[in-house]
């Protein structure tokens, strides 16, 4: 985490009293709170969480007189950077896993212990990433549902060598002395709501409370690899482009006693030469001939289950006219109701007639009385009074 200007994180000046710190930030805490941010979208969720975070370790440090003097005097809570030659060193801490736990320490302060971490976890516990995956499907697929359909993708399970360990062997794996096998030190905090016991991951063994001198060699002492799998799953009929299905626990596996994270599907829906798609609705272009347009007819209308069904064309039908067809859309996402059919009726204007054709059309159009082209007329009416 870089240094933001911790002033400036909590919108106060350099000669703000202790009071006036802590006032600030209880307002900006309030107002970046994950529960205001609850319903909002992902994005938005993010940046509060950012945000809350940046609030958090600003009071941290601010609200901490000797480590408000070292940022005063030096830019950084660590007082002058040691010349270790490792730069962040002993400050890079605070990227993840202690960041996180400010967090949510401060998260059960406010909701009284219900955060999103249960109580029984520790530091070494982690939810396993989330795998987005955009699921293409046919129209059809979509329309109907898709029974096991398979999918490849890549996650992070525990390693099967050593078993999550990490460790080459049994006898490998030692009771990290820093921590005692805790994987965490114990350490005071002052907080608006007084001086609070909290506690760090160790940084000597990472929160894990064991050494291991010799890493197993498939995952290089991680615990975890990378597997190409491949799994079945279902898909429901009726599901739209953009919409998401989770299936739960597939994601990446956990470390302790976390959650596995879900595998997240996002559906991208091909295109069907014919139907076109509005939620439930599905709608099509039927071309009719001039005939059919001016006399009338009952035509044949495909459907989605590969079936007919008949449309009366009334007599006197306009090109671009839509009739609706209640009940032949779309099924509802889990509900046994469907959407309509709209089917655009295009009359189609024929070409290249012969000459006789040419004469029959003059002279039945000469019997015509005007009054029979209706939008004619009006127009005709419209443009004389302009
Ligand atoms: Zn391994
Ligand atoms: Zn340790």
């Amino acid at each position: 985490m870089a240094n933001k200007d911790y002033y400036q994180v909590l919108g106060i000046s350099k000669q703000a009293s202790a009071d006036e710190i802590k006032s600030a930030y209880r307002q900006m805490a309030k107002k970046y709170h994950p529960d205001v941010f609850a319903t909002a979208d992902e994005a938005a969720k993010k940046n509060a969480e950012e945000k809350f975070k940046e609030i958090q370790h600003a009071y941290d440090v601010l609200s901490d007189p000797q480590k408000k003097a070292a940022y005063d005097q030096y830019g950084s809570e660590d007082g002058p950077t040691m010349g270790d030659g490792s730069g962040f060193g002993g400050f890079g801490g605070f990227g993840g896993f202690n960041g996180s736990d400010i967090f949510s320490d401060i998260f059960s302060a406010f909701t009284g212990g219900s955060g999103r971490s249960g109580s029984s976890r520790n530091n070494r516990d982690r939810d396993g990433d989330d795998i987005e995956y955009t699921l293409r499907l046919t129209f059809m697929e979509a329309v109907f549902g898709a029974k096991d359909k398979e999918i490849n993708f890549t996650r992070i399970e525990k390693c099967a060598t050593c078993g999550g360990t990490g460790a080459k062997d049994a006898s490998s794996i030692k009771v990290c002395s820093k921590c005692n096998g805790s994987g965490v030190i114990n350490i005071q905090q002052r907080t608006p709501f007084g001086v609070m016991q909290s506690q760090r991951i160790c940084d000597e063994c990472g929160g894990r409370g064991k050494i291991i001198t010799d890493k197993c060699k498939d995952c290089g002492g991680k615990g975890r690899v990378r597997k190409q799998c491949t799994k079945k799953v279902t898909i429901p009929a009726g599901v739209d482009n953009g919409q998401m299905l989770t299936v739960r626990g597939e994601g990446c596996s956990a470390v302790g006693k976390g959650a596995n994270g879900n595998l997240i599907l996002i559906f991208k829906i091909d295109e069907h030469p014919l139907f076109k798609r509005d939620g439930v609705n599905v709608s099509l272009e039927v071309p009719i001939t001039v005939s059919q347009a001016i006399l009338g007819d009952t035509i044949k209308i495909p459907t989605l289950d590969g079936k007919t069904t008949d449309l009366d064309v009334s007599a006197g039908t306009q090109s671009g006219t839509v009739k609706r067809i209640r009940g032949k859309g779309i099924k509802y996402l889990r509900k046994d109701i469907y959407g309509d059919m709209f089917v655009k009726l295009i009359v189609d204007i024929p070409k290249d007639l012969t000459l006789r054709q040419k004469a029959a059309l003059k002279d039945m159009n000469e019997t015509l009385a005007k009054a029979k082209y209706e939008q004619v007329e009006k127009y005709n009416k419209l443009i004389k009074g302009l």
